[in-house]
């Protein structure tokens, strides 16, 4: 069934207006008595039964709520220094299937790519557009921030200390993410920030720099992987490791 994201919350009647609702009438072809899973700024789902269109509007009437809550049980952004255009499109649909709460472009010494402000503006628009998208795809119960892209110092400067900061470092050998993410559970870190390099990978001052700001240095193994490799790969095994893309989340 059709997924979309209502920005308010669910009520017996609502109106859907803007991109949705042309959405529904001329890609859709919706019409009267057909059913789409509509969940509201809270998280909530529910199956809503399409009642009246006009020009501009869909008016939905409520059948049930549903209970869906697909989000994982921590919250992870995934933090990627800016990669070729078709690359970052491509680590920011997959960031959302595998369920980060957020992903914030980073800009550093090594990015192939530089954009002025008009062109990073069109980024982040259009990235958030592959966002939304790869949410109402993939089933989540949230929309996810696609934040404007930052400079890498002051990002990881600037993070919450109760966040765990997952650098994923190309010439780090002693620590394995697993033995940091076994340790992060045990003091029951619910929020991770995970640091992916760019196709150049990082300066030795940017990695002093991020350990200095509490950075946890880990190896995803021993092979040097392509950035947007090294963030699916990062962001499963957290998942993984949290219980989340095991099967049932919290169980065995
Ligand atoms: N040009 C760098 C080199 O040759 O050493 C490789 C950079 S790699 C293509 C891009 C990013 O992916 C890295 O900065 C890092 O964040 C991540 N990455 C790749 N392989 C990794 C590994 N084995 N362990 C941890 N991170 C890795």
């Amino acid at each position: 069934m059709r997924r979309l994201f209502y920005r308010g919350k669910l009520a017996d009647t609502i109106t859907i207006t803007g991109p949705d609702a042309h959405h529904l009438m001329h890609v859709m072809r919706a019409k009267p008595g057909q059913q789409v899973t509509v969940v509201d700024d809270m998280g909530q789902a529910a199956c809503m039964e399409m009642t009246d269109f006009t020009a501009e509007t869909v008016t939905m009437k409520l059948v049930g709520l549903l209970d869906a809550d697909t989000e994982p049980p921590v919250n992870i952004t995934l933090a990627p220094c800016l990669l070729k255009a078709d690359k970052m499109e491509l680590v920011v649909q997959k960031a959302v299937e595998l369920g980060a709460t957020a992903v914030a472009p980073l800009r550093s010494r090594n990015c192939v790519v530089r954009y002025d402000a008009k062109k990073a503006a069109q980024r982040q628009q259009r990235w958030q557009k592959i966002a939304d998208e790869a949410a109402k795809q993939c089933g989540r119960t949230s929309l996810i921030e696609v934040a404007a892209i930052a400079d890498l110092i002051p990002y990881v400067q600037g993070r919450s200390g109760h966040t765990k900061l997952l650098f994923c470092y190309e010439n780090e050998t002693q620590q394995g993410i697993k033995k940091t993410l076994r340790e992060a559970a045990e003091e029951g870190v619910k929020d991770f920030v995970i640091l992916i390099g760019p196709e150049g990978g990082f300066t030795l001052e940017e990695a002093e720099a991020i350990e200095q700001a509490g950075g946890a240095s880990v190896t995803l193994g021993p092979r040097i992987l392509r950035a947007e490799t090294a963030a699916v790969a990062a962001l499963t095994v957290v998942q993984y490791e949290n219980g989340d893309l095991g099967g049932i989340t919290g169980g065995e």
